[in-house]
């Protein structure tokens, strides 16, 4: 297995592989930007183009700088002074502020892209790493992986239908004991495994919380223009 199928099937360990990737390289981004890049005048531009990034990814930031010892508040304190200043100026100016798409979720949408592309090109291999695993791809990146699956080859795409179906047949089950031992005549314990059922039951159906889960709020033309220009 070549460095990107190795980089799957490590990521397929619980809850969705594909959303996990994208949530610890969405962390990672901002990682870099906090440690290497709040001088830089291009991811500058960026920040204020966007007004300050999008909703979540603004928040994301500013609680990743608290969470690192080592960084602190004052990376984002610059960049924000910059990004007021904006918006002060379109105030000043008598203008409507302009918010552009948000290139956290740009960057994240492309990992997207391109991880379930990887994963579909690497189907022979993977795919009875995933069916043996305890992964349950989410909902979206279920959808996206089967239709680019099919794209390459038809039967491909059957056998990773029923696998899923038989992950999420499995997964109802680990719930409705959970949901039997609230009953009064029980006297056992929720498991763990019965437990973690109703997080991952979330995460099969909507996925972890990134960028793109959360920021397709009726701002995608605005994040296809933003992207347009960035590029
Ligand atoms: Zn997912
Ligand atoms: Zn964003």
């Amino acid at each position: 297995m070549d460095l990107i199928g190795v980089y799957l099937r490590e990521a397929m360990d619980e809850g969705c592989p594909v959303c996990r990737i994208l949530r610890s390289y969405e962390e990672s981004q901002i990682e870099t930007i906090l440690y290497e890049h709040v001088n830089d005048p291009e991811v500058r531009k960026k920040f204020r183009k966007s007004l300050g990034l999008c909703t979540y990814h603004a928040w994301k930031t500013l609680e990743k700088a608290y969470s690192e010892p080592l960084l602190g508040p004052l990376g984002v304190a610059i960049i924000y002074e910059d990004v007021l200043s904006r918006y002060i100026g379109f105030l000043e100016d008598g203008r409507v502020s302009k918010e552009e798409g948000c290139f956290l979720c740009e960057l994240v949408r492309e990992k997207e892209r391109s991880t379930i592309e990887g994963f579909a090109d690497r189907i022979d291999e993977l795919l009875p790493v995933y069916e043996s695993s305890n992964a349950i791809l989410c909902r979206r990146h279920y959808e996206m992986l089967l239709s680019e699956v099919a794209r390459r080859d038809n039967d491909k795409a059957t056998v990773l239908k029923e696998i899923q179906l038989k992950k999420l047949r499995k997964l109802r089950e680990r719930l409705k004991s959970f949901i039997d031992k609230f009953d009064y005549l029980s006297k056992e314990e929720p498991t763990k495994e019965e437990t973690s059922s109703l997080p991952l039951t979330i995460e099969a159906l909507k996925g972890l919380e990134t960028g793109i889960t959360l920021g397709g709020r009726g701002n995608s033309k605005n994040v296809k223009r933003g992207l347009l220009k960035w590029r």
